[in-house]
Protein backbone atom coordinates (compact mmCIF):
# COMPACT_ATOMS: atom_id res chain seq x y z
CA UNK A 1 0.00 0.00 0.00
CA UNK A 2 1.16 3.41 -0.68
CA UNK A 3 0.22 6.86 0.81
CA UNK A 4 0.70 10.00 -1.52
CA UNK A 5 -0.41 13.78 0.36
CA UNK A 6 -1.77 16.40 -2.19
CA UNK A 7 -0.79 19.77 -1.04
CA UNK A 8 -2.64 23.19 -2.59
CA UNK A 9 -0.79 25.90 -0.80
CA UNK A 10 -2.23 29.72 -1.20
CA UNK A 11 -1.63 32.69 0.28
CA UNK A 12 -2.75 31.94 3.69
CA UNK A 13 -4.35 28.67 3.15
CA UNK A 14 -3.35 25.09 2.49
CA UNK A 15 -5.52 22.53 1.50
CA UNK A 16 -5.07 19.26 1.40
CA UNK A 17 -5.49 15.21 0.21
CA UNK A 18 -4.61 11.80 1.01
CA UNK A 19 -4.71 9.14 -1.23
CA UNK A 20 -4.12 5.60 -0.84
CA UNK A 21 -2.78 3.67 -4.07
CA UNK A 22 -3.36 -0.21 -3.76
CA UNK A 23 -0.84 -0.96 -6.85
CA UNK A 24 1.15 1.34 -9.14
CA UNK A 25 -1.70 1.07 -12.04
CA UNK A 26 -4.13 1.72 -9.37
CA UNK A 27 -6.73 4.75 -9.25
CA UNK A 28 -5.19 6.70 -5.94
CA UNK A 29 -8.61 6.45 -4.14
CA UNK A 30 -9.03 9.59 -1.60
CA UNK A 31 -9.07 8.97 2.55
CA UNK A 32 -8.93 12.85 4.10
CA UNK A 33 -9.23 15.76 2.37
CA UNK A 34 -8.95 19.11 4.37
CA UNK A 35 -8.05 22.45 4.49
CA UNK A 36 -6.11 24.99 6.91
CA UNK A 37 -7.55 28.12 5.86
CA UNK A 38 -6.44 32.18 7.49
CA UNK A 39 -2.84 31.02 8.53
CA UNK A 40 -1.41 33.33 10.76
CA UNK A 41 -4.47 34.87 11.39
CA UNK A 42 -6.92 32.94 13.74
CA UNK A 43 -6.48 29.58 11.70
CA UNK A 44 -8.99 27.25 10.96
CA UNK A 45 -8.89 23.55 10.19
CA UNK A 46 -11.80 21.24 8.12
CA UNK A 47 -10.94 17.92 7.21
CA UNK A 48 -13.15 14.73 6.63
CA UNK A 49 -12.59 11.11 5.65
CA UNK A 50 -13.53 9.89 1.95
CA UNK A 51 -16.90 8.82 4.35
CA UNK A 52 -17.75 12.14 4.94
CA UNK A 53 -17.15 12.11 8.77
CA UNK A 54 -15.68 15.11 10.11
CA UNK A 55 -12.10 14.90 11.50
CA UNK A 56 -11.18 18.43 12.77
CA UNK A 57 -13.24 21.35 12.22
CA UNK A 58 -11.62 23.58 15.00
CA UNK A 59 -9.82 26.71 15.32
CA UNK A 60 -6.33 26.66 15.82
CA UNK A 61 -4.12 29.02 17.30
CA UNK A 62 -2.20 31.62 15.33
CA UNK A 63 0.89 30.26 16.60
CA UNK A 64 0.02 26.37 15.80
CA UNK A 65 -0.52 27.74 12.32
CA UNK A 66 1.96 30.81 11.80
CA UNK A 67 3.15 29.64 8.59
CA UNK A 68 2.43 26.89 5.70
CA UNK A 69 5.78 24.98 7.79
CA UNK A 70 3.66 24.50 11.46
CA UNK A 71 0.48 24.31 9.03
CA UNK A 72 2.00 21.51 7.48
CA UNK A 73 2.46 20.11 11.27
CA UNK A 74 -1.00 20.51 11.74
CA UNK A 75 -2.07 18.54 9.08
CA UNK A 76 0.92 15.56 9.79
CA UNK A 77 -0.47 15.65 13.04
CA UNK A 78 -4.19 14.97 11.87
CA UNK A 79 -3.22 12.31 9.83
CA UNK A 80 -1.21 10.43 12.13
CA UNK A 81 -3.84 10.05 14.38
CA UNK A 82 -6.62 9.94 11.82
CA UNK A 83 -4.39 6.96 9.86
CA UNK A 84 -2.16 5.53 12.09
CA UNK A 85 0.66 4.06 10.12
CA UNK A 86 0.53 6.15 6.91
CA UNK A 87 3.38 6.23 5.18
CA UNK A 88 4.07 9.09 2.70
CA UNK A 89 5.62 7.64 0.12
CA UNK A 90 4.95 10.49 -2.86
CA UNK A 91 3.98 14.24 -2.12
CA UNK A 92 2.13 16.04 -5.21
CA UNK A 93 2.16 19.67 -5.20
CA UNK A 94 -0.09 22.44 -6.72
CA UNK A 95 2.00 24.96 -8.70
CA UNK A 96 0.25 28.15 -10.48
CA UNK A 97 3.20 28.41 -12.57
CA UNK A 98 5.26 26.25 -15.06
CA UNK A 99 6.47 29.26 -17.19
CA UNK A 100 6.62 28.74 -20.78
CA UNK A 101 9.01 25.44 -20.43
CA UNK A 102 6.60 22.96 -17.95
CA UNK A 103 3.82 21.33 -20.09
CA UNK A 104 3.73 18.43 -17.88
CA UNK A 105 4.34 17.72 -13.92
CA UNK A 106 8.03 17.66 -12.91
CA UNK A 107 9.72 15.76 -9.70
CA UNK A 108 10.80 18.62 -7.56
CA UNK A 109 14.19 18.82 -7.04
CA UNK A 110 16.61 21.72 -5.74
CA UNK A 111 17.41 22.90 -9.29
CA UNK A 112 13.65 22.67 -10.34
CA UNK A 113 12.63 24.55 -7.30
CA UNK A 114 15.19 27.10 -7.67
CA UNK A 115 13.92 27.69 -11.76
CA UNK A 116 10.25 27.96 -10.27
CA UNK A 117 11.65 30.63 -7.41
CA UNK A 118 13.18 32.53 -10.56
CA UNK A 119 8.84 32.41 -12.13
CA UNK A 120 7.77 34.19 -8.64
CA UNK A 121 7.62 37.74 -10.66
CA UNK A 122 4.95 36.03 -13.05
CA UNK A 123 3.07 35.41 -9.88
CA UNK A 124 4.07 37.38 -7.09
CA UNK A 125 0.80 36.63 -4.90
CA UNK A 126 0.16 32.92 -5.64
CA UNK A 127 3.90 31.10 -6.63
CA UNK A 128 5.93 32.42 -3.26
CA UNK A 129 3.11 30.25 -1.21
CA UNK A 130 2.92 27.27 -3.52
CA UNK A 131 6.79 27.06 -2.76
CA UNK A 132 6.15 27.58 0.98
CA UNK A 133 4.48 24.32 0.77
CA UNK A 134 7.06 22.79 -1.19
CA UNK A 135 9.74 23.76 1.11
CA UNK A 136 7.56 22.51 4.01
CA UNK A 137 7.18 19.44 2.67
CA UNK A 138 10.59 18.80 1.25
CA UNK A 139 11.74 19.06 4.87
CA UNK A 140 9.29 16.91 6.31
CA UNK A 141 9.19 14.21 3.92
CA UNK A 142 12.75 14.03 2.89
CA UNK A 143 12.22 10.58 1.42
CA UNK A 144 9.69 10.93 -0.62
CA UNK A 145 9.22 11.77 -4.34
CA UNK A 146 8.10 15.15 -4.65
CA UNK A 147 5.80 16.29 -7.90
CA UNK A 148 5.09 19.50 -8.88
CA UNK A 149 1.43 20.40 -11.11
CA UNK A 150 1.11 23.47 -12.97
CA UNK A 151 -1.52 25.74 -13.27
CA UNK A 152 -0.35 26.52 -16.56
CA UNK A 153 0.57 23.44 -17.91
CA UNK A 154 -2.90 22.18 -19.42
CA UNK A 155 -2.32 25.31 -22.03
CA UNK A 156 1.13 24.76 -22.96
CA UNK A 157 -0.03 24.16 -26.63
CA UNK A 158 -1.67 27.14 -27.47
CA UNK A 159 -1.15 28.14 -30.75
CA UNK A 160 0.90 31.31 -31.11
CA UNK A 161 -1.87 33.96 -31.58
CA UNK A 162 -3.87 32.74 -28.07
CA UNK A 163 0.05 33.22 -26.41
CA UNK A 164 0.69 36.57 -27.33
CA UNK A 165 0.10 39.80 -26.12
CA UNK A 166 0.17 42.40 -29.68
CA UNK A 167 3.36 44.20 -27.58
CA UNK A 168 7.12 44.14 -28.89
CA UNK A 169 8.43 40.49 -29.56
CA UNK A 170 10.84 41.31 -26.91
CA UNK A 171 8.49 41.24 -24.11
CA UNK A 172 7.31 37.41 -25.24
CA UNK A 173 10.86 36.03 -25.43
CA UNK A 174 11.14 37.63 -21.68
CA UNK A 175 7.99 35.41 -20.80
CA UNK A 176 5.16 37.88 -21.22
CA UNK A 177 3.05 35.46 -22.67
CA UNK A 178 -1.30 34.03 -22.04
CA UNK A 179 -0.11 31.49 -19.79
CA UNK A 180 -3.75 30.15 -18.64
CA UNK A 181 -4.57 29.09 -15.42
CA UNK A 182 -7.14 26.22 -13.05
CA UNK A 183 -5.38 23.57 -16.11
CA UNK A 184 -5.64 21.15 -13.57
CA UNK A 185 -9.41 21.24 -13.25
CA UNK A 186 -9.83 21.65 -16.99
CA UNK A 187 -7.48 18.31 -17.25
CA UNK A 188 -10.13 16.63 -14.86
CA UNK A 189 -12.82 17.38 -16.63
CA UNK A 190 -11.57 16.57 -20.09
CA UNK A 191 -10.76 12.88 -18.56
CA UNK A 192 -14.43 12.89 -16.99
CA UNK A 193 -15.62 13.93 -20.85
CA UNK A 194 -13.69 10.76 -21.79
CA UNK A 195 -15.55 8.89 -19.74
CA UNK A 196 -19.52 10.19 -19.79
CA UNK A 197 -19.36 11.35 -23.90
CA UNK A 198 -16.27 10.42 -25.62
CA UNK A 199 -17.81 12.11 -28.83
CA UNK A 200 -17.97 15.05 -26.72
CA UNK A 201 -14.51 14.86 -25.97
CA UNK A 202 -13.62 14.38 -29.48
CA UNK A 203 -15.35 17.58 -29.97
CA UNK A 204 -15.38 21.50 -29.53
CA UNK A 205 -16.09 21.69 -25.72
CA UNK A 206 -16.10 25.17 -23.72
CA UNK A 207 -15.26 24.52 -19.39
CA UNK A 208 -16.52 27.50 -17.68
CA UNK A 209 -14.85 27.11 -14.19
CA UNK A 210 -16.81 29.56 -12.02
CA UNK A 211 -15.64 29.78 -8.60
CA UNK A 212 -14.06 32.70 -6.24
CA UNK A 213 -11.37 32.15 -9.14
CA UNK A 214 -13.17 31.82 -12.74
CA UNK A 215 -12.00 31.57 -15.54
CA UNK A 216 -12.87 29.32 -19.68
CA UNK A 217 -11.02 27.46 -21.59
CA UNK A 218 -11.75 25.97 -25.45
CA UNK A 219 -10.45 22.68 -26.42
CA UNK A 220 -10.79 20.39 -29.18
CA UNK A 221 -10.49 17.29 -28.55
CA UNK A 222 -9.39 17.22 -24.85
CA UNK A 223 -6.25 19.74 -25.27
CA UNK A 224 -6.71 23.72 -24.56
CA UNK A 225 -6.93 26.12 -27.54
CA UNK A 226 -7.59 29.18 -25.79
CA UNK A 227 -8.50 30.49 -22.31
CA UNK A 228 -9.87 34.08 -21.15
CA UNK A 229 -7.19 33.93 -18.71
CA UNK A 230 -3.58 35.68 -19.57
CA UNK A 231 -0.34 36.36 -17.80
CA UNK A 232 -1.81 36.64 -14.54
CA UNK A 233 -5.04 35.09 -12.57
CA UNK A 234 -6.32 38.48 -13.25
CA UNK A 235 -7.65 38.19 -16.83
CA UNK A 236 -10.55 37.17 -18.77
CA UNK A 237 -13.92 36.90 -15.93
CA UNK A 238 -14.91 38.85 -13.28
CA UNK A 239 -14.15 36.71 -9.98
CA UNK A 240 -14.58 36.62 -6.01
CA UNK A 241 -12.18 39.76 -5.76
CA UNK A 242 -10.55 39.89 -9.26
CA UNK A 243 -11.10 42.39 -11.53
CA UNK A 244 -11.38 39.80 -15.02
CA UNK A 245 -10.37 42.08 -18.31
CA UNK A 246 -9.31 45.63 -17.60
CA UNK A 247 -8.08 48.20 -20.33
CA UNK A 248 -4.64 48.76 -19.53
CA UNK A 249 -5.07 52.11 -19.79
CA UNK A 250 -7.19 52.37 -16.39
CA UNK A 251 -3.98 50.88 -14.79
CA UNK A 252 -2.41 53.76 -16.02
CA UNK A 253 -4.85 56.25 -15.16
CA UNK A 254 -4.52 54.61 -11.46
CA UNK A 255 -0.58 55.47 -11.52
CA UNK A 256 -0.92 58.81 -13.24
CA UNK A 257 -4.09 60.52 -11.98
CA UNK A 258 -4.49 58.84 -8.51
CA UNK A 259 -1.56 58.23 -7.50
CA UNK A 260 -1.67 54.89 -6.70
CA UNK A 261 1.78 52.55 -6.73
CA UNK A 262 1.80 48.87 -7.29
CA UNK A 263 1.29 47.30 -4.41
CA UNK A 264 -1.73 49.47 -4.01
CA UNK A 265 -3.27 48.55 -7.02
CA UNK A 266 -2.59 44.80 -6.69
CA UNK A 267 -4.37 45.27 -3.58
CA UNK A 268 -7.53 46.85 -5.23
CA UNK A 269 -7.52 44.52 -8.80
CA UNK A 270 -7.08 40.99 -6.77
CA UNK A 271 -8.20 41.97 -3.86
CA UNK A 272 -11.09 44.72 -3.76
CA UNK A 273 -12.65 44.20 -6.95
CA UNK A 274 -14.90 41.61 -9.12
CA UNK A 275 -18.21 40.68 -6.75
CA UNK A 276 -17.07 42.24 -4.19
CA UNK A 277 -16.10 45.95 -5.72
CA UNK A 278 -19.06 45.70 -7.60
CA UNK A 279 -21.67 44.93 -4.83
CA UNK A 280 -20.36 46.18 -2.00
CA UNK A 281 -21.51 43.46 -0.21
CA UNK A 282 -19.58 39.91 -0.65
CA UNK A 283 -17.69 37.92 -2.93
CA UNK A 284 -19.19 35.08 -2.46
CA UNK A 285 -22.09 33.83 -4.96
CA UNK A 286 -24.80 32.78 -2.57
CA UNK A 287 -24.85 36.09 -0.23
CA UNK A 288 -25.28 38.09 -4.10
CA UNK A 289 -28.22 35.77 -4.89
CA UNK A 290 -29.95 36.19 -1.46
CA UNK A 291 -29.37 39.86 -1.14
CA UNK A 292 -31.40 40.75 -4.13
CA UNK A 293 -30.12 44.32 -3.97
CA UNK A 294 -29.50 46.37 -7.00
CA UNK A 295 -25.51 46.22 -6.10
CA UNK A 296 -25.92 42.70 -5.97
CA UNK A 297 -27.51 42.04 -9.06
CA UNK A 298 -25.49 44.40 -11.02
CA UNK A 299 -22.34 42.32 -9.63
CA UNK A 300 -24.71 39.49 -10.56
CA UNK A 301 -25.28 41.02 -14.37
CA UNK A 302 -21.79 41.98 -15.56
CA UNK A 303 -20.25 37.93 -14.22
CA UNK A 304 -23.30 36.33 -16.34
CA UNK A 305 -22.30 39.22 -19.23
CA UNK A 306 -18.58 38.48 -19.42
CA UNK A 307 -19.38 34.76 -18.85
CA UNK A 308 -21.37 34.98 -22.47
CA UNK A 309 -18.78 37.37 -24.05
CA UNK A 310 -16.14 34.82 -22.95
CA UNK A 311 -18.29 32.17 -24.63
CA UNK A 312 -18.99 33.73 -27.93
CA UNK A 313 -15.49 34.58 -28.38
CA UNK A 314 -13.95 30.98 -27.55
CA UNK A 315 -17.04 29.53 -29.90
CA UNK A 316 -15.17 31.43 -32.48
CA UNK A 317 -11.94 30.23 -32.11
CA UNK A 318 -12.64 26.70 -31.66
CA UNK A 319 -14.86 27.03 -35.05
CA UNK A 320 -18.11 26.09 -33.29
CA UNK A 321 -19.10 24.66 -30.23
CA UNK A 322 -20.41 20.84 -29.74
CA UNK A 323 -20.27 21.22 -25.51
CA UNK A 324 -20.05 23.79 -22.41
CA UNK A 325 -19.42 22.02 -19.65
CA UNK A 326 -19.95 24.04 -15.94
CA UNK A 327 -17.87 23.50 -12.78
CA UNK A 328 -16.46 25.02 -10.06
CA UNK A 329 -18.56 26.18 -6.93
CA UNK A 330 -21.01 28.35 -8.86
CA UNK A 331 -21.08 26.29 -11.98
CA UNK A 332 -21.80 23.01 -10.19
CA UNK A 333 -23.68 24.85 -7.26
CA UNK A 334 -25.70 28.17 -8.58
CA UNK A 335 -28.70 27.37 -11.30
CA UNK A 336 -29.47 30.56 -11.86
CA UNK A 337 -26.28 31.53 -12.97
CA UNK A 338 -26.52 28.16 -15.15
CA UNK A 339 -29.86 29.73 -16.61
CA UNK A 340 -28.65 33.58 -17.25
CA UNK A 341 -25.49 31.93 -18.68
CA UNK A 342 -27.68 29.90 -21.00
CA UNK A 343 -30.62 31.75 -21.82
CA UNK A 344 -31.31 33.39 -25.49
CA UNK A 345 -28.34 30.92 -26.77
CA UNK A 346 -30.49 29.28 -29.14
CA UNK A 347 -28.64 31.07 -31.77
CA UNK A 348 -25.28 29.15 -30.85
CA UNK A 349 -27.50 25.75 -31.06
CA UNK A 350 -27.81 25.82 -27.22
CA UNK A 351 -31.45 25.02 -25.33
CA UNK A 352 -31.41 24.45 -21.18
CA UNK A 353 -33.87 22.24 -19.82
CA UNK A 354 -34.83 23.79 -16.74
CA UNK A 355 -36.11 20.65 -14.89
CA UNK A 356 -32.69 18.94 -15.37
CA UNK A 357 -30.70 22.37 -14.90
CA UNK A 358 -32.96 22.78 -11.33
CA UNK A 359 -32.01 18.98 -10.14
CA UNK A 360 -28.49 19.68 -11.26
CA UNK A 361 -28.34 16.62 -13.28
CA UNK A 362 -25.18 15.65 -15.50
CA UNK A 363 -26.39 16.97 -18.83
CA UNK A 364 -28.97 20.01 -18.48
CA UNK A 365 -29.56 20.84 -22.15
CA UNK A 366 -32.89 19.61 -23.48
CA UNK A 367 -32.70 16.29 -26.23
CA UNK A 368 -32.74 18.63 -28.85
CA UNK A 369 -30.16 21.17 -28.43
CA UNK A 370 -27.82 21.09 -30.56
CA UNK A 371 -24.80 21.68 -28.06
CA UNK A 372 -24.57 19.80 -25.02
CA UNK A 373 -24.95 21.38 -21.41
CA UNK A 374 -23.41 19.35 -18.69
CA UNK A 375 -22.59 19.89 -15.16
CA UNK A 376 -19.50 17.83 -14.28
CA UNK A 377 -17.86 18.14 -10.41
CA UNK A 378 -14.60 19.16 -10.65
CA UNK A 379 -11.34 16.80 -8.77
CA UNK A 380 -7.69 18.69 -8.77
CA UNK A 381 -6.80 16.78 -6.13
CA UNK A 382 -6.93 13.37 -7.88
CA UNK A 383 -5.36 15.31 -10.68
CA UNK A 384 -2.21 16.11 -8.35
CA UNK A 385 -2.34 12.24 -6.60
CA UNK A 386 -2.57 10.31 -10.09
CA UNK A 387 0.54 12.71 -11.33
CA UNK A 388 2.34 11.55 -7.88
CA UNK A 389 1.30 7.75 -8.96
CA UNK A 390 2.29 8.12 -11.98
CA UNK A 391 6.18 9.84 -11.26
CA UNK A 392 6.15 7.23 -8.71
CA UNK A 393 5.78 4.88 -11.71
CA UNK A 394 8.71 6.27 -13.84
CA UNK A 395 11.17 6.18 -11.32
CA UNK A 396 10.62 2.56 -10.41
P1 LIG B 1 -14.99 27.53 -5.23
O1 LIG B 1 -13.92 28.59 -5.26
O2 LIG B 1 -14.92 26.64 -6.44
O3 LIG B 1 -15.04 26.77 -3.94
O4 LIG B 1 -16.40 28.30 -5.35
C1 LIG B 1 -16.82 29.22 -4.38
C2 LIG B 1 -18.03 29.98 -4.92
O5 LIG B 1 -19.09 29.06 -5.18
C3 LIG B 1 -18.57 31.01 -3.95
O6 LIG B 1 -18.89 32.21 -4.65
C4 LIG B 1 -19.86 30.37 -3.46
O7 LIG B 1 -20.84 31.31 -3.09
C5 LIG B 1 -20.30 29.65 -4.71
N1 LIG B 1 -21.35 28.67 -4.40
C6 LIG B 1 -21.23 27.52 -3.70
N2 LIG B 1 -22.45 26.92 -3.57
C7 LIG B 1 -23.35 27.73 -4.21
C8 LIG B 1 -24.76 27.67 -4.43
N3 LIG B 1 -25.51 26.66 -3.97
N4 LIG B 1 -25.33 28.67 -5.15
C9 LIG B 1 -24.60 29.70 -5.62
N5 LIG B 1 -23.25 29.80 -5.45
C10 LIG B 1 -22.63 28.83 -4.75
Amino acid sequence: MTDILTLNAGSSSLKFGLFELDNPGAEPVAQILGEIDRIGNGPHMRARSAAGAVLSDARLSSEDAADHACALERVLELIARARPGAAIDAVGHRIVHGGPDHAVPVRLTPEVLDALARLEPLAPLHQPHNLAGVRAALAAFPQAVQVACFDTAFHRHHPWVNDTFGLPRAYYDKGVRRYGFHGLSYDYIAGRLTQIAPHLHAGRVIVAHLGNGASMCGMIGGRSIASSMGFSALDGLPMGTRCGQLDPGVVLYLMQHEGMGADEIADLLYRRSGLLGMSGLSHDMRELEAAGTDPANQAIGYFVFRIRRELGGLSAALGGLDALVFCGGIGENSVLIRQKVCEGMGWIGMELDELRNRRGETVISTDLSRVRVLVIPTDEEIVIARAARDMLGQIG
